[in-house]
């Protein structure tokens, strides 16, 4: 079985980031991340954006470059490895972690949960049956297949607004629906929405249902839009937010909150079990972006090496 000092569980920019600052410690690193299927590239959730306005050091570039750039910087050392393996366990072993995938079985000295989120989906009839046939969760994905299109999202967050930003590039026609009063992006894509013609919410609105035939056809609200209840739309995206992947550490007796992330020492990403951190989305925090994923995920490759140094010095 192979042996590592610092085995990190997702390849989001969390945990390639981790990696980076692991191998400048010396640790002997493992990126490990799911790519298969449904599952998010090597680079994560960001990759899944093309406007990156906000990370220190980039004044615009689209998710996957950034991810790209870190995952290029993790990789210039010799000793990361970044391996494109879904980790189906985690358990601890003495003072190790046996970490075990689809393909192998690793050993750790340490253990990152960088496991990120994943889309939260809309319950309501119809919106399962008619995922892929018109209800989705990546604009950026495919915002393209709604060419000249009249499309909804569900959701008034940041991520919500830039998805509704990117569709406006290709659909004839672009519905914010919120249930809130006022939608909550970062100013400044405030105003690109106030300002973009093909944009238009619905505010204190929710969608009761999605209704269609061999696709989606339409959505009916709880309110009524210019005199009806039913909207006509082709496509209907969903940014209600984000379930964190935490199920592998709960075996580990990781201490979760009330919404499932992973409770960490914002100071160390310590967990409350020695030897298991973690970073980035996952974690219990309310501003989830890429750079503080991307702290969180280096000060975790920093307490990993303290707690192997320290244990180490024991040892002798
Ligand atoms: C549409 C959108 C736009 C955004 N725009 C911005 C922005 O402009 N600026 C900004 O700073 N932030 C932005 N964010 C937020 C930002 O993307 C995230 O905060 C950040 O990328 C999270 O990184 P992460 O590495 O923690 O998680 P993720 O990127 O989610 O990475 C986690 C990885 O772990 C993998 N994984 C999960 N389970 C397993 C397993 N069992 N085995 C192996 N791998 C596993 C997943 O496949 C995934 O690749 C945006 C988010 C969205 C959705």
């Amino acid at each position: 079985m192979e042996e590592f000092d610092f085995i990190i569980v997702g390849a989001g920019v969390t945990g390639l980031s981790a990696a980076m600052y692991g191998a400048r410690l010396g640790l002997k690193s493992l990126v490990l991340g799911a790519t298969h299927g449904t599952e998010l590239p090597i680079g994560g959730v960001i990759t899944t954006t093309n406007v990156v306005e906000n990370y220190p050091g980039f004044i615009r570039l689209t998710g996957t470059e950034l991810s790209e750039a870190i995952r290029k910087h993790a990789q210039s050392y010799d000793l990361v490895s970044i391996r494109q393996e879904k980790v189906e366990s985690v358990k601890a072993e003495g003072k190790k972690f046996h970490v075990t995938t689809k393909k192998q079985n690793y050993s750790g000295k340490t253990v990152l949960f960088a496991t990120g989120t994943k889309w939260k989906r809309l319950e309501v009839p119809g919106s399962f049956e008619f995922e892929n046939k018109g209800v989705a969760y990546c604009a950026l994905c495919d915002a393209p297949l709604f060419k000249n299109k009249v499309v909804g999202v569900v959701g008034g967050s940041d991520s919500a607004v830039k998805d509704a930003l990117v569709l406006a590039e290709h659909a004839k026609k672009v519905y914010i629906i919120y249930r809130g009063e006022k939608i909550r992006p970062e100013p400044i894509n405030l105003q690109r929405v106030m300002a973009n013609k093909k944009i238009e919410i619905i505010a204190k609105a929710n969608v009761l249902e999605v209704k269609g035939d061999k696709l989606m056809r339409s959505v009916v609200l709880d309110k009524e839009h210019n005199g009806s209840k039913q909207l006509e739309l082709q496509g209907l995206f969903i940014a209600i937010g984000h379930i964190a992947l935490s199920d592998l550490a709960k075996p580990l007796g990781v201490k979760l909150n009330e919404k499932g992330e992973i409770v960490i020492d914002h100071k160390t990403s310590e967990t409350n079990v020695p030897g298991v951190y973690a970073a980035g989305d996952v974690a219990d925090k309310p501003f989830k972006q890429a750079i503080t994923g991307v702290a969180e995920g280096c000060t975790a490759a920093y307490s990993a090496f303290e707690h192997i140094t320290k244990s180490e010095v024991k040892a002798m």
